[in-house]
C-alpha cells in the first residue's frame, strides 16, 4: 500500500519504525524511507499479528499458568474434573486469598483434598 508521502510528495512504501524512549521501545510509527517523515500509527490489527507480540502475549500467558489450564477444563474434562478446591463445596473465594470453609485455611483453587464435596449450583 504505496501513499504520497506528504513531507517530501514522493510516492511511498510507508516503513514502521520503533521509537524508543531510552533502551525501552515506547510504540511503532510509520516513517517515510525517502526523508524520514513521520506517517503516523500503523493500523492496530497488524501490530496486533506481529510475531513478536504475539510471543510475549504467549510468554505473558505461560507465566500467568492460568489461560491454558482454564481453556483446557472447560474445553475436556477428564475422570478428575471437578474434584478442584475451587468447585468444592467448601471453597470460600475471598478478595485476596481462597480459604477452605472446613478449617478457614488458606488454599490452591487448583487443588484437592479428601474432603472434597461438590459444589451444587
Ligand atoms: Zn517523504
Amino acid at each position: 500500500m504505496s501513499i504520497i508521502c506528504p513531507h517530501c510528495g514522493e510516492k511511498t512504501l510507508p516503513r514502521e519504525k520503533t521509537v524508543r524512549d531510552g533502551l525501552t521501545a515506547v510504540g511503532v510509527r510509520l516513517v517515510c524511507p525517502f526523508c524520514g517523515g513521520d506517517l503516523g500509527e500503523p493500523p492496530k490489527s497488524e501490530a496486533a499479528v506481529k510475531p513478536v507480540a504475539a510471543d510475549s502475549c504467549d510468554r505473558l500467558a505461560a507465566l500467568l499458568g492460568e489461560v491454558e489450564k482454564t481453556v483446557k477444563a472447560d474445553l475436556a474434562p477428564d475422570e478428575d474434573y471437578g474434584r478442584f478446591c475451587r468447585n468444592c463445596g467448601n471453597f470460600l473465594a475471598h478478595p485476596f486469598k481462597c480459604v477452605c470453609a472446613r478449617d478457614h485455611r488458606e488454599v490452591d483453587p487448583m487443588g484437592e483434598c479428601e474432603f472434597f464435596s461438590k459444589k451444587e449450583e
